[in-house]
């Protein structure tokens, strides 16, 4: 049985003292959700992840946005795995299309992150998803395939079955044109199945979030879908209150 997953990717939002607003606000939310099985977490800058940790309910994930594959060394403006856990924090996304987009980020890059990060210990968040012309011209498939074999190539079935991947077609991400919940279980039912080809039975333990204008409003419909376990939200995680209607949108299933 997979777990519904929630989590919020605050992008380049929130300086400290808001962060901590959040924080602080959220806390009987992380309860309720755990109350009814839906595990949640936020993904703040660097510069919030230890004061998130040190006032979030404990049980709520905190997630960094991006990491170095690197220990240490002369990677002028990285972070790296051990300064991430040493405050805490044990899940990172990887290979967001924005990071894909302005900072270069490839799938052979994430696959050197995402080993780096099972080898510590970690849950890498793994993005794929396709742009707007290759949706159009009908090549997701093809397309988001290479992306998942690329970024996990190599790993054993046991490594396979510690990733989060999280399906976000390009044109869904913050246009307010989300993918119809038909669409989103295509491509997520297909991603499973190339898993599975990959990976074997570990591909159904995996779980596949869908990403791309979620809102409390919509959330209800991803998860009445059979292969998306939860979502990777950007906008409409920010605010408390929104992040509270998303969790009673997820109850639904
Ligand atoms: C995201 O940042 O991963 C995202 C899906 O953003 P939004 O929910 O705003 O479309």
């Amino acid at each position: 049985m997979r777990k519904k997953l929630l989590l919020g990717n605050w992008k380049m939002n929130k300086t400290p003292s808001e962060a901590k607003a959040f924080a602080l606000a959220a806390n009987e939310m992380v309860d309720f959700a755990v109350a009814h099985d839906i595990e949640v977490g936020v993904a703040p800058t660097f510069v919030c992840l230890a004061t998130v940790k040190e006032n979030i309910n404990p049980k709520c994930i905190v997630a960094a946005q991006n990491v170095n594959e690197h220990d240490h060394g002369a990677f002028t403006g990285e972070i790296s795995i051990p300064m991430l856990k040493e405050i805490g924090i044990s899940w990172v996304i990887l290979g967001h299309s924005e990071r894909r987009e302005y900072n270069g980020e490839t799938s052979e890059k994430c696959n050197e992150k995402i080993k780096a990060l099972l080898a510590a210990g970690m849950t890498p968040v793994y993005c794929c998803g396709e742009s707007l012309e290759t949706y159009e011209s009908g090549q997701t498939k093809k397309f988001v395939a290479e992306q998942i074999r690329t970024g996990l190539a190599g790993l054993t079935p046991e490594e396979a079955g510690k990733v989060v991947i999280a399906y976000e077609p390009i044109w869904a991400i913050g246009t307010g044109k989300s993918a119809t919940k038909e669409t989103a279980e295509d491509t997520i039912g297909f991603i499973r199945r190339t898993l599975r080809e990959n990976f074997g039975p570990v591909a159904m333990d995996i779980r596949i979030l869908y990403g791309g204008s979620v809102k409390p409003n919509n959330v209800a419909e991803y998860m009445s879908q059979e292969d998306i376990d939860g979502a990777l939200v950007g906008g409409a995680s920010l605010e408390p209150n929104s992040f509270q209607g998303l969790i009673d949108g997820m109850l639904a299933k």
